[in-house]
């Protein structure tokens, strides 16, 4: 029997490692896709192709013309257009398509979570907790705090942050996983009073949670946006893994 195809849509480290899975297993050929954000993207195992395909038609084209079998979406909980055209181009493709997707995380006896549900609102309500505050947002949404001129901010992410930047801004570029040990002391040397992330979930870049439950410092947290509905989910790689393994064959 053919090697079932498979377009994993990724740029996490669950897709990374659901690619190495495939790659290893003679039953898959795996193509991973990266948007083409980093300009040394960490590479996953297997075949990669990296840029946008340009909406839910191109990537129903691609998917056609590269005789994919099934699409998995493994891109980050917020990247929303990525996940909204997987979804229209799989149906219109007529492959099955999985979310992969790791659960967020939950607020815990001790936390001072605030909940926002976009990245403004998180800039509108600052004001109320502090002027100092740590950043945990990646680069692409740091603008959304240019305007506040009384901040200071840290803001750590893998890149330099898009433009405009708030005026007092200490850039941190580094990539996790950080300890509950490296939080502490990143949140007190500057002297940090509020942090402002979005949840994520995962294990890689939650110590931060720990660390300000220790401090007792506020969060605000920027919800999860909805993801498609009806479309099948796992929660774990192996999940993932299982479900694939389950897809009947298509018809030659
Ligand atoms: P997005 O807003 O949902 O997507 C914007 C556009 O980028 C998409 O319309 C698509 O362009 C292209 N794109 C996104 N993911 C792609 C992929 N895996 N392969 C090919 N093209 C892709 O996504 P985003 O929030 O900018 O995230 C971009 C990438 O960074 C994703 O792969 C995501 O997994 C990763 N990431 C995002 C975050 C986050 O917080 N958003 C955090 C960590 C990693 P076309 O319309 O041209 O097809």
């Amino acid at each position: 029997m053919a090697a079932s195809r498979v377009l994993l849509l990724g740029g996490t480290g669950e897709a990374r490692e659901l690619a190495a899975a495939l790659a290893a297993d003679p039953d898959f050929h795996v193509v991973s896709s990266l948007a083409g954000r980093s300009a040394a993207p960490v590479l996953p195992d297997g075949e990669v192709r990296i840029g946008g395909f340009a909406g839910a038609s191109g990537l129903a084209e691609w998917l056609r013309e590269h005789a994919i079998d099934v699409l998995v979406d493994a891109t980050h909980p917020f990247a929303t257009r990525m996940s909204a055209a997987a979804d229209r181009a799989a149906r219109a493709a007529g492959i099955p398509l999985l979310f992969l997707r790791r659960p967020g995380w939950r607020a815990q006896h001790g936390d001072d979570w605030h909940l926002v549900s976009t990245m403004d609102e998180a800039a509108a309500a600052l004001p109320g907790f502090g002027r100092r505050v740590f950043l945990s947002i990646g680069r692409q949404e740091v603008s959304a705090f240019a305007g506040l001129r009384d901040h200071e901010f840290v803001a750590r992410c893998l890149e330099p942050p898009d433009e405009p930047r708030p005026s007092r801004l200490t850039v941190l570029l580094e990539r996790g996983p950080f300890s509950r040990a490296d939080e502490l002391s990143l949140l007190r040397e500057h002297r940090i009073q509020v942090l402002v992330t979005k949840n994520s979930g995962g294990t890689a870049t939650s110590a931060k949670l720990h660390a300000c439950r220790e401090l007792g410092m506020p969060v605000l947290m920027v919800r999860r946006p909805p993801a498609p509905e009806g479309v099948p989910r796992a929660r774990t790689v192996r999940q993932a893994l299982d479900w694939l393994r389950d897809q009947p064959p298509r018809d030659p």
